[in-house]
């Protein structure tokens, strides 16, 4: 699966979600909670790991799950635990 990690957070750009073909990347920013929340989520769930997300983000907040960088490891549980939470 694909991350977005704490580099989105105050962020939202939100250009990722307009590019994933299986829209699992949430909150959308329509969404009432979407100004609750300090970052964008992809579900792990759904992601078929297309990649065209990564390079849709401005801050390079992206990352495959095998790439994240050591001090955003945390992310990966966080991202999959935003879906548990709905
Ligand atoms: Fe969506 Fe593809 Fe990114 Fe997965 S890798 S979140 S399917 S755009």
């Amino acid at each position: 699966t694909y991350v977005i990690t704490q580099r989105c957070v105050g962020i939202k750009d939100s250009s990722c979600v307009a590019v994933c073909p299986v829209d699992c990347i949430k909150p959308l920013p329509e969404d009432e909670e979407f100004g609750q929340v300090e970052q964008l989520y992809i579900d792990p769930d759904t992601c078929i790991e297309c990649g065209a997300c990564m390079p849709a983000c401005p801050n390079d907040a992206i990352f495959a799950d095998e790439d994240v960088p050591e001090e955003y490891t945390s992310d990966i549980a966080a991202n999959a635990d935003y879906f548990l939470s709905k």
